[in-house]
C-alpha cells in the first residue's frame, strides 16, 4: 500500500515541542509502502524530518529530496517498491526532483546494488538507521552521491518519542517489538530487521499514555510477534502484563493486537482477552498452513492439531471473537491434497477474516532453496480458489451480523450527510472489512472517533451496513 504523509499534517508526538520554529525551506517528500510496521518507521523519519527542518512539498515532483520507504518482504512489494523508486528516478532525470533516498527493507536488503541498478538513487538508509534520516536528507540536497547508511539489520533505537502521527486522531500503531526470534524457511524478515527486540515495558506505557493524551482511543499494538514481547528482554512474555497496563491508561478504550504467532500464545494470554474488557475481541493469527507437512516444511513451530485446538479454544473462551488469518499457498511441495486439507478447513472453520499470498520464492530463504517449487499458473490457481471459497464464508460469517444492535467507531464522515464508515470491535483497521452507518437526517452529528450504538441492516460481503439506534 502506498501512502504519503505530509509533514505539516501529520500530528507531531506533543504540540509544542521545541521544533525548528522557522523551517528552513527544504522540502520533502516521504512515500511509504509496505506493512504498518514500516508506516511507524515513516512516522517517526517525519518527526526527525521536521525537526531538522524540513517541510513537506506537496508531491515529488517538487520537492529537494524524496524518501522513499520501502518493503521487500516478497515478490510482489519488491516489485511495487522498485515501480515507485524508477517514478522518482524520472522526475529526478527532467529535473523535478532534487534527490532520493531509499530507507527501509529494500535498502536493508539490497544496500548499494539498488543504487548501481538505479543510478538516481542518492542514499539508501537501512532498517536500523531511521535515526540518521535528516541527517542523510541534507546531504543529499547538498548534492551527496552514493550515501550508504546500513548497518546490521536490528540496530534501531527506540525512537517512537519522534513520531508524527499519520493515523487519524483516534486511533494509533503501537510498535511494542520488532525482528523476529522464528525463522520460517519462507521469510525473509528477520534478516531485514533481526532478531526479536522488545521495547522496554515503560518506554511502551509511556508512548500509550502520550497517545491517549493526544486523544487516540484505539491502540493498534504491532510487531513481527507480539506474543513474543518480552521473551527477550525479560526471559518470558510480558504481553498479558502489558496489555492489562495498556487497558488502565485513561482515555484508552480498545487494545488491539496485531501479529500473534499459534505458538507463543499461554494460558495467561486467553484469560486477558476474557477479563479485560478494553482488548479487543479480535485475534490475528497468520497461520500460514494446516497440514503437518507444510507446517514443518514452513518451520511454524507448531503443528495442524496445536493449532487447531488453541482457535477451538478462543472461540470456546471468548464469545463474539474474530478470527483474523492468512495463509501461503503454493509452497515448495505442497500437493494436491495438502491443499484440499486447507480449502476444506477454510470452509469449515470459517475464520472472520482470510489473506492469502502466493508463495513468493525468495533468495536467500531455505525455502527459497527446495527442489520441488510449484509452477506459477498453480499458485496462482490455488490463491484464487481458496479466495473464492472465503467469499462464501464471509458472506455467511458477516450475515450473521444483520438485525444485531452492537457498538461501532466512527472513522470518517461517509461522504454523505448521515453517512458514516466505522468499524466493530471485530473489524480491523484498515486490513478487513468496515460498517457504513447511516443515521437519521435530524440526527446530532457523530463525531468521529466515538462509539455508536447501531443495528446491523445488511451485510455485503466483507462489508457491513448498519443504522443508528438509540
Ligand atoms: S514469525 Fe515467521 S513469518 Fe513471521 S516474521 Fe517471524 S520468521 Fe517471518
Amino acid at each position: 500500500m502506498i501512502r504519503s504523509i505530509p509533514l505539516e499534517t501529520a500530528r507531531p508526538r506533543d504540540e509544542g515541542a521545541d521544533e525548528d520554529p522557522s523551517p528552513g525551506d527544504a522540502r520533502v517528500a516521504l512515500v511509504t509502502l509496505g506493512c504498518a510496521k514500516n508506516l511507524v518507521d515513516s512516522e517517526i523519519m517525519v518527526g526527525l524530518l521536521a525537526r531538522g527542518g524540513f517541510r513537506t512539498a506537496a508531491s515529488a515532483d517538487d520537492a529537494d529530496v524524496a524518501v522513499v520507504n520501502t518493503c521487500a518482504f516478497i515478490g510482489p512489494s519488491q516489485k511495487e517498491s522498485i515501480d515507485r523508486i524508477l517514478e522518482l528516478a524520472a522526475l529526478k532525470r527532467e529535473g523535478r526532483l532534487g534527490g532520493i533516498v531509499v530507507a527501509g527493507c529494500m535498502a536493508q536488503r539490497y544496500q548499494a546494488d539498488l543504487m548501481r541498478e538505479i543510478p538516481e538513487i542518492d542514499a539508501v538508509v537501512g532498517t536500523g538507521q531511521v535515526d540518521a534520516i535528516a541527517r542523510v536528507a541534507h546531504r543529499v540536497r547538498r548534492g551527496g552521491r552514493a550515501i550508504v547508511e546500513v548497518g546490521p539489520a536490528g540496530t534501531a533505537v527506540d525512537l517512537a518519542a519522534h513520531r508524527a502521527l499519520s493515523t487519524p486522531r483516534h486511533l494509533a500503531y503501537l510498535r511494542i517489538a520488532d525482528g523476529c526470534d522464528f525463522r520460517c524457511t519462507f521469510c525473509i524478515i528477520p534478516q531485514l530487521r533481526g532478531d526479536l527486540r522488545s521495547r522496554p515495558f515503560e518506554s511502551v506505557v509511556e508512548e500509550a499514555t502520550r497517545l491517549a493524551e493526544s486523544g487516540v482511543r484505539e491502540l493498534l499494538l504491532i510487531a513481527q510477534d507480539s506474543t513474543s514481547y518480552g521473551e527477550d528482554r525479560y526471559g518470558s512474555s510480558r504481553l498479558p502484563e502489558l496489555l492489562r497496563a495498556l487497558a488502565q491508561v485513561p482515555g484508552i478504550e480498545w487494545v488491539r493486537v496485531h501479529y500473534t504467532h499459534p505458538k507463543t500464545w499461554s494460558e495467561a494470554l486467553i484469560q486477558v482477552f476474557e477479563e479485560v474488557p478494553q482488548v479487543c475481541r479480535y485475534v490475528d493469527i497468520p497461520l500460514q498452513h494446516v497440514t503437518d507437512r507444510m507446517l514443518r516444511r514452513m518451520r511454524r513451530e507448531v503443528d495442524g492439531e496445536g493449532q487447531a485446538g488453541l482457535l477451538r479454544s478462543l472461540r470456546k473462551r471468548l464469545p463474539g471473537i474474530a478470527i483474523r488469518t492468512h495463509f501461503i499457498v503454493g509452497f515448495p511441495g505442497e500437493t494436491e491434497e495438502d491443499f484440499e486439507e486447507l480449502i476444506q478447513r477454510v470452509e469449515q472453520e470459517e475464520w472472520d477474516h482470510v489473506g492469502c499470498f502466493a508463495y513468493s520464492r525468495e533468495d536467500g530463504t531455505p525455502a527459497g532453496r527446495m527442489k520441488e517449487q510449484l509452477p506459477e499458473r498453480v499458485k496462482v490457481e490455488r490463491r484464487r480458489r481458496l479466495l473464492e471459497v472465503q467469499q462464501g464464508v464471509a458472506a455467511r460469517v458477516w450475515g450473521r451480523w444483520v438485525g444485531r444492535e452492537v457498538e461501532v467507531r466512527i472513522d470518517a464522515p461517509g461522504g454523505k450527510p448521515g453517512q458514516y464508515v466505522g468499524r466493530l470491535e471485530q473489524q480491523g483497521y484498515e486490513v478487513d472489512g468496515v460498517t457504513r452507518v447511516r443515521a437519521k437526517a435530524e440526527a446530532p452529528l457523530l463525531a468521529v472517533g466515538e462509539k455508536a450504538r447501531v443495528r446491523i441492516t445488511r451485510a455485503r460481503r466483507y462489508d457491513l451496513e448498519a443504522e443508528v439506534i438509540g
